[in-house]
């Protein structure tokens, strides 16, 4: 508590700029997987891969996979940040 409000009185213009480099890089090292051969990545949990396992899937970041030329899955979205499920 002390510590933002001591960033805000600092600098207000440069926190929501660090705070969305911060999540921007959070965005780009989340998790997804790639069902190899196919471009496109999906959430962990998407129901579209759940019947495949562990040894079917690379699991890369998200920068990885938009690297490697993958399209986010239109099921699961993992384009969109879910809010409030984040943990840590
Ligand atoms: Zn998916």
């Amino acid at each position: 508590m002390l510590r933002n409000a001591r960033v805000e009185a600092v600098g207000c213009e440069n926190f929501p700029t660090l705070q969305q480099a911060k999540l921007r890089l959070r965005y780009d090292e989340m998790q997804v997987a790639v069902v190899p051969g196919i471009t496109r990545y999906h959430k962990s949990d998407c129901q579209l891969i759940r019947f495949l396992s562990a040894d079917d899937l690379d699991v890369m970041t998200k920068r990885a996979a938009t690297e490697a030329g993958c399209v986010p899955c239109k099921a699961c979205k993992p384009d969109q940040v879910a809010s409030g499920a984040t943990s840590g």
